[in-house]
């Protein structure tokens, strides 16, 4: 079976101070269910360092929310997949859809960036997902289809990529889609990605985002085809990642 991933992504959170967070968050993943569960927090760049020094005897890992898709040079801003990896960072967010929104981040970027954490030896979490717009209009596959096809590179794998599915409609604003739709989303990304990438595409772990709660949580992680979430909100309180984290 897929090896379920919990991640959160903290966004433009976190000051020094979240640093509690994460070393609770790092205490609480020791235990039996890391056996079954991968664990991962995507803290700001500016706290990558000294999390990972937090979470060195834990099973949590740690990433960043992006990647310049060169390797280095001039890009005053940016950083760039070798400088996360030397950080101990392990995974990199890619083509999350604020990214997408905010600079203009298109599928093919998106592609060149995974393409540079995997030169690092990161996993790329590659996000995709649909707009309110697109989903009342009935596109979501068409754009799943279209966002799978241009945002993974042809040498993605079972373990140096992660799919999370977003809608964007979702994220952060206390609405998910019914099971039934997520069941639908989740078979569909399946397929295509066993079409693509034949016996790796089955492995590939595709997680869920936007809104997840510990609420909510055991209902969304139990529908086939999800294989862990991608939490914004909930991943900045070590007690509701951790909630999240124990419905495996
Ligand atoms: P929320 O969990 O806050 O809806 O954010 C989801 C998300 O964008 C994670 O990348």
């Amino acid at each position: 079976d897929v090896r379920p991933l919990v991640a959160g992504n903290w966004k433009m959170n976190g000051t020094r101070e979240f640093l509690t967070e994460i070393k609770t968050i790092a205490d609480g993943v020791i235990g039996p269910l890391s056996e079954k569960v991968d664990t991962l927090i995507c803290p700001p760049a500016t706290l990558l360092y000294v999390a990972t020094a937090l979470a060195t005897d834990s099973p949590l890992e740690i990433g960043g929310q992006d990647c310049h898709q060169n390797l280095g040079g001039a890009h005053t801003g940016d950083i760039s997949a070798e400088m996360i990896a030397d950080c101990f960072g392990t995974y990199v967010i890619v083509g999350h859809s604020e990214r997408r929104a905010d600079h203009a981040e298109t599928d093919h970027l998106v592609r060149a960036k995974a393409e540079a954490a995997y030169a690092a030896d990161l996993t790329a979490i590659v996000c995709i997902g649909e707009t309110g717009d697109e989903r009342d209009a009935y596109q979501t596959l068409d754009i799943l289809k279209r966002q799978i096809f241009g945002s993974l590179p042809q040498s993605a794998n079972a373990v140096n990529t992660v799919v999370a599915y977003e809608p964007i409609w979702a994220i952060g604003t206390g609405l998910t889609p019914t099971v039934k739709d997520i069941e639908i989303a989740h078979a569909f990304m399946r397929a295509e990605l066993v079409q693509r990438f034949g016996e790796e595409g089955r492995l590939m772990r595709i997680l869920y985002g936007g809104s997840v709660k510990p609420g909510n949580a055991r209902e969304l992680m139990g529908v086939e085809n999800v294989d862990g979430a991608l939490i914004g909100g909930a991943s900045l309180k070590a007690e509701d990642f951790l909630a999240i984290y124990r419905v495996y």
